[in-house]
Parts: C-alpha cells; structure tokens; sequence
C-alpha cells in the first residue's frame, strides 16, 4: 500500500478549523491544550526552527484527531489495486472549483496528488464518502484495462462524430462518474450523490434520445460491467449509437471465462476476468472461500473482486 503523506499547510487549516468548531461548541480540553502547545512555540524567535515546531505540532494533532486515517481507510475501502504507485500526497485547494485528483508520474515512480478543501476534514464520513469516489476513478486512470493512458493522446483532443469537444468530454465525465458510483454503491458504499440524482443529470444531458435508449445506456453505466476509456469516449461523442459494443454481450454464452458472462463472486457481468489466479497469495484464496465456500480458483472471478480480496488477504 502507498504511503500516505500531507502537505503541512493543509495539515494546519484542517486542525485549525477543527480547534475552532470545538471552541465554538462550548469549547473543550482538547482545544485548550492545543492553545497551550501553541503559545508554546510563540516564545520561540521567529525563524525556521519555530516554523518546523509549528510544522510539528500540526502533523501530530492531525493525527491525533483521526485526520491521518481517513484517506487510506477510503482508499482500502475500494482501490483495488494502486499499480505501483508509491505515494498518495493530499494538499489544499483554495476553492471548490480548484478540487482535483490526478496521478503524476516521474520516472517510474507514480505519485497519486489529491487537491483538497481543508474544511472537508470537518466531516468525516462525508469526505470518506468523497475520496472514495475520487480514488476509484484514479484507479480506472491506472488500470491498463480501462485504456485511458494508453488511450491516443490526438484521438482524446478530437471529438468522436461532430459533436463540440466541450461537450463530448461533459458527457464523458458525467457517464464515467455514474459508472464509478454504479459500482461503489454495489460495493455498499452511498456516493455523494445517489442513483436518482444520477439519473437525473444523464437525463438531462441526453434529453435528446428516446427514453427506452436513455434507460438502457443508464443502467449499463451504472449496473454493468466497468466499460472502458474508448467506449465511454465513443458514446460521449456520438450518443445515438449507443453503448452498443457491449449491449447484449455474453447474454447466452456458457463459458465463465468469456467476456460478458458473470463473476461467480459479485454475480455482475465482467469484461475482465483475472488472469492468473495461480499466482495469487493462498491468503487471497482464504478470504474468498471464507465467503464464497463453494468456489474454487477454476470457477474464476473478475479482476475487480480479485484484488479486492487480495487487498482483504493481506489485512487478515
Ligand atoms: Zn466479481
């Protein structure tokens, strides 16, 4: 697993914020020993030494009040796998529209970066419910089979049909996020917006097709399979044909390896089954058959609920 790491100034806000809410509600001890911390650091002169007290004081209150935990649990919570990545860095935003999250590469080393609004520390559960949202998409960008990177730089500037770019990559964007909420709310987790809303919003953004074609392609995005880069791009850009690639796929195949046919685990169709359950951690194996007693490695599983479990193996 990544480490997890946090810019110092985000680290001071989201502390600071915290100290403030409780002072506000009546105050309580641990705000005034946070007070008396910091008065502390005040006798020291001004200079680096007392910045880096300062520095010190808010990375141990931030864990102190749980803050240093809720971006890995989110991330256990639903990453399936990180692929390679060593290090997920959090830092704040200056303003709703300035929130991001993006995986920077250097070398080979893949650092995920996470632009946050300090005062969402202030509700845990609902910045859990966030990350979550944001790491499963960054773990579609990292997936070789999602094919963003691998997706053709030129391709990704035009718009497939003769639709605006603008538009094509609106839609783009609202169809992959309703796949991703599709998905975590299997994985039992609410999204910060539900099903309904959801619905909604792709109503609204394909008010152009027939309803039974806006149902369909709905409930593809947000109970199939995950599609990938190219499909999702393609419909973007030309709705009227449908997310056709995939409508209907593996309906009447018997074969559990073919593309289409369901995940004997999480009983969804699967376009990406694992390929190599010989080479997984017996630990794995475990924590699916203390779920699923029947299975064994020749009934195979997708990808998805495969490291899911290989994430849960190595916790246990
Ligand atoms: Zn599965």
């Amino acid at each position: 697993m990544a480490v997890f790491d946090y810019d110092s100034a985000l680290a001071e806000s989201a502390v600071f914020a915290e100290v403030r809410a409780m002072e506000s509600s009546g105050g309580s001890r641990l705000a005034a020993r946070y007070r008396k911390e910091l008065e502390n650091i005040y006798t020291l002169t001004a200079g680096d030494a007392r910045d880096d007290a300062a520095k010190k004081i808010h990375r141990e209150w931030f864990a102190e009040l749980g803050f240093d935990r809720i971006a890995p649990s989110a991330a256990r919570d639903v990453v399936l796998s990180f692929h390679n990545v060593s290090r997920v860095f959090m830092h704040g935003a200056d303003s709703p529209g300035n929130e991001s999250a993006d995986v920077h590469e250097r070398n080979d080393a893949k650092t995920i970066v996470i632009s946050i609004l300090p005062g969402r520390f202030m509700d845990r559960a609902e910045l859990k419910q966030y990350l979550r949202h944001e790491l499963l998409l960054i773990s579609d960008i990292l997936s070789p089979s999602f094919g963003l990177r691998a997706a053709d730089a030129d391709a990704s500037r035009r718009a497939p049909g003769s639709t605006p770019i603008v538009l094509v990559k609106d839609r783009y964007r609202l169809c992959w996020k309703i796949s991703c909420d599709g998905r975590l709310s299997r994985m039992g987790f609410k999204g910060p917006i539900g099903r309904d809303a959801w619905k909604e919003l792709f109503d609204r953004g394909f008010n152009f097709l027939p309803e039974d074609r806006r149902e369909r392609g709905f409930d593809m995005l947000w109970n199939g399979p995950r599609l990938t880069h190219e499909i999702l791009w393609k419909f973007a850009g030309e709705p009227r044909s449908g997310l056709a690639e995939t409508e209907g796929a593996g309906s009447n195949s018997s074969n559990a390896y073919s593309p289409g046919s369901r995940c004997p685990l999480c009983k969804f169709p699967t376009f990406e089954w694992f390929p190599e359950l010989d080479t997984i951690a017996e630990s794995a194996i475990l924590a699916i058959q203390s779920r699923f007693p029947e299975w064994t490695r020749s009934h195979g599983a997708c990808r998805e609920c495969v490291e899911r479990m290989i994430l849960i193996g190595k916790a246990s």
